[in-house]
């Protein structure tokens, strides 16, 4: 059976078939498209859109990579041992 090679919405770059974050290569890129379409849902006409803190906003990316780091040494300790 023949899968096309998926790329990311968002840079184009090839996705693994299984990676958690498609349709995105990388949380990043899913952040980033997030953030994007959080933006065109609140950019009202007439009134002033809420932009997104740059700095904020890598901030939650840390978090959230720190996050699943914490997730996969927890999973990890039991697999390790088996
Ligand atoms: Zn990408």
């Amino acid at each position: 059976m023949e899968r096309a090679q998926a790329r990311c919405s968002l840079c184009g770059k090839n996705v693994e078939p299984n990676a958690p974050s498609r349709p995105f290569c990388s949380d990043r890129c899913k952040m980033v498209d997030l953030g994007r379409w959080f933006r065109g849902q609140y950019a009202i006409p007439g009134e002033p859109a809420i932009a997104l803190d740059p700095e904020e906003f890598e901030e939650h990316l840390r978090r959230l990579e720190a996050r699943r780091a914490e997730e996969r040494a927890e999973k990890g300790e039991h697999d390790d041992d088996a």
